[in-house]
């Protein structure tokens, strides 16, 4: 089946991309995107008002006391670790870069638990910057039930998705992919009878479901120490760690809605 024909089904199924983190700017959608590393985007929309009500940007967060940093993103799950990053995060922007975010994945992929994965969500999302094409646990999970890949790592699952995929549509390609497999090719139970990638879709069609397959060749990796500041790459079969089980056409709206699954 061609590019096309894939690419016009998913925008039949997913009409509306976009991030369902909240923020008003470049350096809370850095921040969310870092806390939304093994959480969901529900949780981190709860914690992230009380977070940059009290530190609202980078130099206020920079001087912030790390436990009372780490208090308020408890829930999220790794609090530590995640407080330390943004805390760290905030003195690095204020240090290198005016307090602003940088535009360029090199200098973001510098920051503590920042990602590639990370890099694309916050430059395609906050500045409409074509970096790459986000693949966390979803866009690989889907696009590996399309027969589009049979790799494991996301490095080489985004090479493969940006060179089947027009440049010009890979944030809003990413961000579908991300949404198509939360809310309807699930992990566990994908909702084919409703979707409107079924006929061209391999698994939607009746052949073997790759991902449930559980074959070493296709599993995702599991999340690194860079990842898990990022969106995140979970094995299929492992359960959900931290809390509650739970990342974005252009510039994407502040402060939209709250999406549920896991990053
Ligand atoms: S047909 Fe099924 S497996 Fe294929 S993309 Fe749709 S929900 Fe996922």
């Amino acid at each position: 089946m061609s590019t096309e024909a894939f690419l016009g089904a998913l925008k039949e199924a997913v009409p509306d991309p976009r991030c369902e983190l909240n923020y008003r700017n470049p350096f809370e959608l850095l921040i969310a995107t870092q806390l939304s590393a093994q959480s969901t985007d529900v949780m981190v929309n709860k914690v992230t008002p009380s977070l940059f009500q009290r530190w609202p940007d980078a130099r206020a967060l920079a001087a912030a006391e790390l436990p009372a940093v780490e208090e308020i993103l408890r829930p999220t799950g790794f609090f530590r670790n995640k407080a330390k990053h943004a805390v760290e995060t905030a003195a690095i922007l204020l240090r290198d870069h005016d307090g602003q975010v940088p535009r360029t994945v090199e200098e973001l992929i510098k920051l503590p638990g920042v990602a590639r994965k990370t890099a694309n969500v916050v430059l395609g999302t906050a500045f409409g910057i074509p970096s790459g094409i986000t693949v966390d646990t979803h866009a690989h999970r889907v696009s590996l039930r399309w027969g589009w890949h049979r790799e494991k790592q996301p490095e080489k699952v985004e090479k493969i998705l940006m060179e089947r995929v027009p440049k010009e549509e890979w944030i809003a390609f990413g961000h579908r992919l991300v949404l198509h497999g939360r809310y309807t090719c699930l992990a566990r139970e994908p909702a084919c009878g409703r979707c409107s990638l079924r006929e061209l879709c391999p698994v939607g069609r009746g052949e073997p479901d790759p991902y449930r397959s559980g074959g070493a060749d296709v599993t995702p990796r599991r999340v690194t120490k860079k990842d898990a500041g990022s969106t995140l790459i979970a094995p299929p079969t492992s359960p959900e760690p931290g809390p509650a089980p739970r990342k974005a056409e252009g510039p994407a709206s502040p402060r939209g809605g709250a999406g549920k699954g896991r990053r």
